[in-house]
C-alpha cells in the first residue's frame, strides 16, 4: 500500500492519555493546581521569572497589548505574512494594524521595513519568528528602544527556538507562545504569555480570569474565601487543568520533539541541497529554530509551478499547507486598500511557497517518500 503522509499529527502516547485519566480523577477540571503547575515548569524551561497561561496564543497576544496600554488610536506594525490571529488581536483593541514586509531570506519582518512605518502613533511591533526562525532581534529592539515601543513576539511557531543562546521568551518585553493542536507542544488549544515585569504579569493574571484578583480561583476550594474584587474589566482567557495536564506532558517530551524534528529538517535539507529549482531558506548562524515548519520554495528555474507541487504531493499521499497567504490579500483587509506592490517579498514568497510535512513521529521511510516525490516532480515537471 502506498505511504499516507498527512500534512501533521500530534506527537501523543499513553503518557498524555494517563495524565488525563489522573486530572479527571482529581475531581478538578478547570484553572487550579495543575494550570499553575505547568507555568512554573514553562517558565523554568524558558528561563523567564513570568509565565501566564491562557487559553490561546490569540488570547496571549491580546492580553499582552492591553498591558501594554495599546488601544484605539494606536498603531501596531506586524508583518503581512502571519497567520490572521496576529493581526485580530490588535483589531480587539481597537488599535491600527500596520502591515509591514519581511525579509526574502527566511520570512520574517524586515526592521528596515519596519523603520519606515514608525509614526508618532506607533506603539508597538509584534515580531513572528516564522516557522521557528528567529526575527532579527538585536535590530528590532534597538528600533523599540530608539521610538519607545513595546515589542510582543508571536511566537506560535519558536518553542524551543534559540537567538544567540537565549531562549524565545526571554528577549522582548512579552512573548505569546501558542498550543493549538498543529504547534509543537500542543494542549489541544492554549497558550502562554511570557515577560519580564511582574507588574505586567499580575495584571495579566486579572485580566486573563474576569479581572478577579487572583486568589479567586481557589475559593471553591478547602480553605478558600468566598469574598473577592474585580479590579477592571477582563477576560474569559483563563487555561484549564485538563489542558495543562496535557501541556505538562508535552512539555516533559519538548527537547526529544525538537530533536526528532531537526533531524528531518535535515534530512530534507541534504536531499534539497544545490538544487537549482529550489531556493534554499537562509537562516542567520546565530538561531537555532524550533523547526515548525519546512517550506520549500520554488525558484524561477523549476519546471512546476507550486500548485502543481501541492497536487502532485497530494496524488503521491503527502499532505501540505501554505504559510501564509499574505494578509492583505483577504477580504476584510481589502476595505484598508493595501497595495499588493508594498510587499513585494510577501508577494515574491506567497507566489512559490509550499510546507512540507515535519512531525516527530515521521519515520525515515516517510521523509524519503517525501524528499523523492518532490525530487520526482521537479524531474517530471509535475506529471505522475
Ligand atoms: C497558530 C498561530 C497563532 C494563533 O494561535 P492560537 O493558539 O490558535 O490562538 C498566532 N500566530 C501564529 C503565527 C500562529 O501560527
Amino acid at each position: 500500500m502506498a505511504l499516507q503522509i498527512p500534512f501533521h499529527k500530534a506527537y501523543t502516547d499513553s503518557r498524555e492519555v494517563e495524565a488525563l485519566t489522573d486530572v479527571i480523577q482529581s475531581g478538578w477540571l478547570t484553572m487550579g493546581p495543575k494550570t499553575f503547575e505547568f507555568e512554573n515548569e514553562f517558565a523554568q524551561k524558558i528561563g523567564c521569572s513570568q509565565a501566564i497561561a491562557v487559553s490561546s496564543c490569540t488570547a496571549a497576544l491580546h492580553l499582552a497589548l492591553v498591558a501594554a496600554g495599546i488601544g484605539p488610536g494606536d498603531e501596531v506594525i506586524i508583518p503581512a505574512m502571519t497567520f490572521v490571529a496576529t493581526a485580530e488581536a490588535v483589531s480587539y483593541t481597537g488599535a491600527n494594524v500596520i502591515l509591514c514586509d519581511v525579509k526574502k531570506t527566511d520570512a520574517t519582518i524586515d526592521p528596515e521595513a519596519i523603520e519606515r512605518l514608525i509614526s508618532s502613533k506607533t506603539r508597538a511591533i509584534i515580531p513572528v519568528h516564522f516557522g521557528g526562525t528567529v526575527c532579527d532581534m538585536d535590530s528590532i529592539m534597538a528600533i523599540a528602544s530608539r521610538h519607545n515601543l513595546t515589542v510582543i513576539e508571536d511566537a506560535a511557531h519558536a518553542l524551543p527556538s534559540l537567538c544567540n543562546g537565549s531562549m524565545v521568551g526571554t528577549i522582548g518585553d512579552f512573548t505569546c507562545f501558542s498550543f493549538y493542536a498543529t504547534k509543537t507542544l500542543t494542549t489541544g488549544e492554549g497558550g502562554m504569555v511570557t515577560c519580564k515585569n511582574e507588574a505586567a504579569a499580575e495584571r495579566i493574571r486579572q485580566l486573563r480570569l474576569h479581572g478577579i484578583n487572583k486568589e479567586a480561583w481557589n475559593r471553591y476550594s478547602k480553605g478558600g474565601r468566598w469574598v473577592y474584587d474585580v479590579t477592571e474589566t477582563g477576560f474569559k482567557y483563563n487555561m484549564t487543568d485538563v489542558q495543562a495536564a496535557l501541556g505538562l506532558v508535552q512539555l516533559a517530551k519538548l527537547d526529544e520533539a525538537a530533536d526528532k524534528r531537526r533531524r528531518i529538517a535535515k534530512s530534507y535539507d541534504c536531499a534539497f541541497l544545490d538544487n537549482a529549482s529550489l531556493v534554499p531558506y537562509t537562516t542567520e548562524p546565530s538561531v537555532e529554530s524550533a523547526n515548525h515548519l519546512y517550506v520549500l520554495r520554488l525558484s524561477d528555474e523549476a519546471s512546476v509551478n507550486r500548485d502543481t507541487m501541492i497536487n502532485h504531493l497530494t496524488n503521491a499521499g503527502i499532505g501540505t499547507s501554505v504559510h501564509y497567504i499574505p494578509l492583505y490579500r483577504f477580504t476584510s483587509f481589502k476595505m484598508r486598500a493595501y497595495n499588493f506592490e508594498d510587499f513585494p517579498n510577501c508577494e515574491w514568497l506567497y507566489q512559490r511557497s509550499l510546507s512540507l510535512p515535519i512531525y516527530p513521529s515521521m519515520t525515515e521511510e516517510e521523509t524519503a517518500h517525501v524528499s523523492k516525490s518532490v525530487l520526482g516532480c521537479l524531474q517530471k515537471g509535475g506529471e505522475l
